[in-house]
């Protein structure tokens, strides 16, 4: 249920929709105060892509979900925004690559995890980790409470997808020798520049198609989906992604008036 009406010709109205569930989730108590300006950010990083999937992030997806099928203990990092945002397809992709969910908070506050805890349940979650009453072990070099983590989740994990994510903590996940899978609209981001895999694109689009991939892949043989890590150069991948905004700026800077009052 959004709070408003959005005209289903309306333009925008994906975007607006989007962004209705981020304000929901943000009065619901899922949401972080911050996290409804760090989705203002991704919104303009959307822009910049026409608002779509691009080749290259879907190679990016391929090879994170190849990471992810074929670790050890994968987890899957979850913050305010993306349970706002794909609930469901956390699930999903948690079942299908047997990675668990895990609650890890910046902005920290007990009615924000119960709020996302019983989001991700009512989404069918059965086994959260990363909630107060679990264990929890540090990560050494960050003094926020995202320093905290759950030992049999991000703790003991080989691959970690952190979906938007921030700099400095996956700077220090990867100090920690994890393998670091982001999703991020913004290339140039710290956390882009820092990840192992890095999908520029939103999340609404990315998390089910990673859903997709995983369906498909997780009947290919373990040579396959090495072989599908190995080929991935991640540092070439964001220069693609900066260079698909560029060309289509390019395009979008030829358009008429006219064309683009009926695009955007
Ligand atoms: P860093 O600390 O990595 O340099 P930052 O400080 O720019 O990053 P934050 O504000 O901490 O980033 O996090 C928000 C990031 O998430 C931004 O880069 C933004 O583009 C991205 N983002 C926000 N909403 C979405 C979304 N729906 N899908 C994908 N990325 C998003
Ligand atoms: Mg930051």
């Amino acid at each position: 249920m959004t709070r408003i009406e959005i005209p289903d010709d309306h333009p925008r109205r994906e975007s607006l929709e989007m962004r209705e569930r981020v304000i929901e989730g943000h009065l619901a108590s899922i949401v972080a105060t911050a996290g409804l300006l760090a989705h203002g950010r991704g919104e303009a990083f959307d822009y910049l892509i026409g608002e779509k999937t691009p080749l290259t992030a879907r190679a990016a997806i391929r090879a994170a979900v190849a990471a992810m099928l074929t670790a050890e203990h994968p987890v899957i990092s979850v913050n305010g925004n993306i349970c706002s945002l794909v609930p469901t397809e956390l699930v999903e992709l948690s079942r299908l690559t047997n990675a668990p969910l895990e609650i890890n908070l910046f902005y920290y506050r007990k009615e924000r995890e119960d709020a996302i805890l019983s989001a991700l349940h009512e989404a069918g979650a059965s086994n959260v980790l990363g909630t107060h009453d679990r264990p929890s072990t540090t990560i050494p070099e960050l003094s926020s409470n995202r320093r905290k983590v759950d030992p049999d989740g991000i703790g003991k994990a080989d691959v970690v997808l952190v979906p938007l994510e921030d700099g400095d903590r996956t700077e220090a996940l990867r100090k920690m020798g994890k393998y670091v899978i982001t999703i991020d609209l913004n290339p140039m981001s710290r956390t882009s520049v820092y990840s192992n895999v890095t999908i520029v694109d939103n999340v609404v689009r990315s998390l089910p198609l990673m859903v997709e991939y995983a369906e498909q892949m997780r009947h290919l043989d373990r040579e396959e989906l090495l072989r599908i890590i190995s080929e991935f150069d991640n540092e070439q991948n964001i220069r693609d992604s900066l260079r698909y905004m560029i060309d289509y700026l390019e395009s979008v800077s030829k358009k008429s008036m006219k064309e683009l009052q009926v695009t955007q």
